[in-house]
């Protein structure tokens, strides 16, 4: 076993890292990958030093005849002055580390370096709201993960919360409900004197899902009319004229309503949506995993609406292959396929990348013999497109849906479930 280093070994380490940088573009990014996982090996060791933090204090507190239930005051404050974070920063890191005692594959995860402390919170997050054996069950499934180490932020939130709402959606419904109380909106200058300011909504995931894809869809409009000016300064430009009246730019007058109802995309089994079978949610495409019940819920809500409601197969059992194989003799992806890409993919593919797709990618070029095909294809986002024509390819992470369904649940069929929703942003 590994003798525990001493502060002088840790040291020497940072002398080394402190030398001259040299070696070719291969190890140069190796030693860039490689620090990447050390920092989230260091995290989860404070992870452990935390604890046993508490174990010497509440020792040493025992000693002094301190009541059991004060032997733990101070860890925290500790712990936080240790490493030079806020108080606050301080319960958090603690309340993570003894909450990851009862996820012990998840932790010895994080000790591998397969994932940062604040992915870790992130996930934990999740794990918090089970309970009893559900919690050992998460952390199996977890830990499980094919290719953990590459998925990102947004990703491995998407997984810790497909397996919580697998084990328990009635808990995960209820937190919902409690977190829908809590909305709101925030507006504050940035402190960078540029004479700019946020504005945030606290709001509902489908009603963020819907105001979203109607501001980038009239960003997407303006643009192929030619405006001039990117999709995000479009986007805040639509926000504005619609919610003051007053267009900030001749361009924005013609983008104040929105041109066609948005059409919101639930993807779930066809036994979760005819049966009452919840063990694997939908998903509200480009967003997140949410409970089957919230997906019914507004489903029977756009039916009520006499909203239109639209009911597609998209997957079938692996075995018939019947979308999975499509194929077009063209280059460019025929909208039906690249619709398919996007709801398989969900995210960007490119590994660390959880941003929304914006291209249809071939993993073997077009030139080089590849096929556009389901099977040849990946969902990238603008930035990662544009970055493979100046690094090449890059290894993706497995589609989301195909690969990776719970262990003990056989292949299903999916729907989509596709439903216009008019928006209430204009007055
Ligand atoms: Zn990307």
């Amino acid at each position: 076993m590994a003798d525990t280093p001493t502060t002088d070994d840790i040291r020497g380490f940072v002398m080394s890292i402190a030398g001259p940088i040299d070696g070719d573009l291969d190890s140069i990014c190796a030693e860039l990958g490689e620090l990447e996982t050390l920092k989230h090996q260091i995290e989860a060791r404070q992870a452990r030093l935390a604890l046993q933090v508490d174990r010497l204090l509440r020792e040493r507190a025992a000693v002094q005849g301190v009541p059991a239930s004060r032997q733990g005051k101070g860890v925290a404050e500790l712990v936080a002055r240790s490493r030079r974070i806020s108080p606050a920063r301080g319960r958090t890191v603690v309340a993570l580390a003894k909450q990851l005692r009862s996820l012990p594959q998840t932790f010895q995860s994080f000790c591998a370096g397969d994932f940062s402390e604040h992915q870790a919170l992130v996930v934990a997050h999740e794990a918090a709201i089970l309970e009893g054996h559900d919690v050992s069950a998460f952390d199996q499934r977890f830990a499980a993960t094919p290719g953990l180490k590459e998925l990102g932020t947004r990703k491995i939130a998407h997984r810790a919360q497909t397996i919580a709402l697998a084990l328990d959606e009635e808990a995960v419904v209820r937190r919902r409900d409690k977190a829908v109380e809590n909305r709101h909106i925030t507006a504050i200058p940035t402190d960078r004197g540029d004479g700019m300011g946020w504005l945030k909504a606290l709001m509902p995931i489908e009603q963020l899902a819907a105001v979203k894809d109607s501001l980038g869809a009239a960003a997407d409009t303006a643009i192929a009319l030619g405006v001039d000016a990117t999709r995000s300064q479009v986007m805040v430009d639509t926000l504005v004229a619609r919610l003051t009246g007053a267009g900030s730019g001749a361009e924005t007058v013609a983008l104040e309503q929105p041109a066609h109802p948005v059409t919101i995309n639930l993807l779930m089994t066809a036994e979760a949506l005819l049966d009452n079978d919840h063990t694997q949610p939908a998903l509200l495409a480009g967003h997140e995993p949410i409970p089957t019940a919230l997906a019914k819920r507004l489903i029977q809500t756009a039916v009520l609406d006499v909203q239109k409601v639209e009911l597609r197969r998209l997957f079938t059992a692996p075995e018939t292959g019947e979308l999975v194989g499509m194929e077009s003799k063209t280059r460019l992806f025929p909208q039906a396929l690249a619709q398919f890409i996007r709801l398989r993919d969900q995210l960007c593919r490119t590994p660390g990348c959880g941003a929304r797709i914006g291209h249809i990618d071939h993993i073997t070029d077009w030139a080089s013999g590849g096929q556009t095909s389901a099977a040849n294809a990946q969902g990238y986002c603008r930035q990662c497109n544009w970055a493979k024509q100046v690094i090449g390819n890059q290894h993706s992470d497995p589609p989301p849906l195909r690969t990776q369904p719970e262990p003990d649940v056989r292949p299903r069929h999916h729907l989509v479930v596709a439903y216009d929703t008019d928006l209430t942003l204009a007055a």
